[in-house]
């Protein structure tokens, strides 16, 4: 889409996001929206380690929202130290997960409180509060959920997996352990049946391990094709390749090619368009959806930003299109 952005500043977004990928462009939505913005977040990365609740994603999301997180490493906060790792390993403890000094604190705090009682959700929104952030950041369910990945190993749990073995063992399968009993939480519920809805976005988050097991709560996949808002994605792969972390080495071993022809594959039924790299707009008429292309790799806050734009834009332009044909058969334009 070409010219000068004309956002219309009515309605919310609700974004489904993972980790470092989904947060980035949920950065960029948060400083167009503010407290607009709903932010759906996979949990399904969680798990017990040390006695702690550890919940990966939904810390990445709050650390990068709030302005707090890494940006060499990637990870974790800024201003971190490792003191506690460097004594836990000389008294002979578990170090195969690093947890910086001031994430051990969000660690410690959430244990506690989901302990006394309170849920996931009440913690993240008043945590969110704490550190200024303006969106409203949600974990999907405030029950157990959690990946387990099917490789050459057996069956692993999904951070023995990724930070154990450093994703090494080739995956034959993705399951959702809990899938079939966890519930969407009421704050989830009313972020996506807001009358004043305009968009609901899948972030750039891996698809399998971060977007999968959003959609496995039940309800949800019927919540995205109920919408009568437009469901858009961007893909987490350019020129083939992921930005980061396993998503091109899982397609491999699922023997998926890298495309956004999978991409769109994947969540078809589910999304009304897809946002692609400008650099593969060859063969983007092809995909069997409406296609926006966009440059999609997002390094400073000012190209998660314009991405953002992009993704408004190209929401608006849909639900225009929707307006005039009643959620007809989708054309496959590409803008
Ligand atoms: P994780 O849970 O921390 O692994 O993070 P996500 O699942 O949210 O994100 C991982 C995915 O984000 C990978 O598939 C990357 O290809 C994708 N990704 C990371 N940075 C970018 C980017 O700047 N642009 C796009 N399009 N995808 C990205």
């Amino acid at each position: 889409m070409k010219g000068p952005c004309h956002l219309s500043d009515e309605g919310g977004v609700v974004a489904l996001c993972g980790g470092v990928g989904g947060a980035k462009l949920a950065l960029g939505l948060q400083h167009l929206l503010g407290e607009r913005l709903t932010v759906i977040v996979n949990v399904a990365d969680d798990f017990e380690h040390l006695g702690l609740h550890i919940s990966p994603d939904l810390d990445t999301v709050l650390y990068t929202l709030g302005g707090l997180s890494d940006q060499q490493r990637g990870w974790g906060r800024s201003d971190e130290t490792w003191n506690f790792m460097e004594a836990l390993k000389e008294i002979g403890g578990q170090t195969w997960f690093s947890l910086g000094d001031r994430d051990m604190a969000m660690h410690v705090e959430r244990t506690r409180r989901r302990l006394s009682g309170e849920s996931l959700t009440a913690i993240a929104i008043d945590i969110a509060g704490r550190f200024g952030i303006r969106s409203n950041v949600l974990p999907i369910t405030n029950d157990k959920l959690s990946t387990i990945v099917v490789s050459t190993e057996g069956e692993l749990e999904f951070q023995r997996y990724f930070v154990g073995r450093r994703c090494e063992p080739a995956v034959k399968q993705i399951r959702f352990r809990g899938a079939e009993s966890a519930r969407l939480t009421q704050e989830v519920l009313q972020a996506l049946d807001a009358d004043d809805l305009r968009l609901i976005v899948l972030c750039p988050s891996n698809p399998y391990l971060s977007i999968d097991p959003i959609l496995a709560v039940p309800g949800m996949t019927e919540k995205l094709r109920a919408a009568r808002v437009p469901v858009i994605a961007i893909s987490p792969i350019i020129g083939g390749q992921a930005i980061k972390g396993p998503t091109r080495k899982i397609m491999d071993e699922l023997g998926l090619e890298a495309t956004n022809r999978e991409i769109a594959r994947h969540y078809a039924g589910l999304i009304d368009g897809l946002i692609i790299d400008t650099t593969d707009a060859e063969g983007a008429a092809d995909l069997g959806i409406d296609v926006h292309l966009a440059p999609t790799l997002m390094t400073g806050l000012q190209s998660k930003i314009a991405l953002a734009e992009h993704a408004l834009m190209f929401g608006d332009s849909l639900r225009t299109k929707h307006k005039e044909r009643e959620k007809g058969p989708l054309s496959g334009g590409v803008s």
